[in-house]
């Protein structure tokens, strides 16, 4: 038995275990990494701690920094490998933003000017009145 956290019926856990097949680039003792079955872009790939936690809201910082300890070298053999010379690193948290596996996954996205993906990033001017309440409600539960 492992000495983290687990879930038997997480899709993630299972790949760890070897119970479902995967495309593993990368494995040590606490991080696990594979292509994504459904990627938004030529070598889509998730970076995932092997102990099971849903989100970065849950996780312990200590198994987050090392799943993200792996990202820069990882990041790197999947451009240098797909040729794109950028990338999406991200984490979805939640249902509503758009998390669909309930075990926390970094994904690394590569980027080419000619990919096609496209994400809707349309930003919209901080509201300077309401921003000083809003930074004193953050940092009084900090
Ligand atoms: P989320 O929406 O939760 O941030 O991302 C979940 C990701 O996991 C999706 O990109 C989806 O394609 C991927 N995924 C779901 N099931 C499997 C699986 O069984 N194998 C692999 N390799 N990826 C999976
Ligand atoms: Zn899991």
């Amino acid at each position: 038995m492992p000495d983290h956290p687990t879930d038997p019926d997480c899709i993630f856990c299972k790949i760890i275990a070897g119970q479902i097949p995967s495309f593993k680039i990368y494995e040590d003792e606490a991080v696990f990494a594979f292509l994504d079955i459904g990627p938004l872009t030529h070598g889509h790939a998730l970076v995932i701690p092997k102990a099971h936690h849903a989100t970065v809201m849950t996780i312990p910082p200590e198994t987050l920094a090392a799943a993200a300890a792996r990202v820069p070298t990882l990041a790197k053999a999947l451009l240098a490998a797909t040729g794109a010379p950028a990338c999406h690193v991200l984490i979805n948290n939640g249902e509503e933003a758009l998390q669909s596996v309930h075990h926390l996954h970094i994904h690394i996205i590569p980027r080419s000017s000619d990919d096609g993906f496209t994400i809707p990033w349309k930003t919209t001017p901080l509201d300077k009145q309401s921003a000083p309440a809003l930074v004193q409600q953050i940092r009084a539960r900090l």
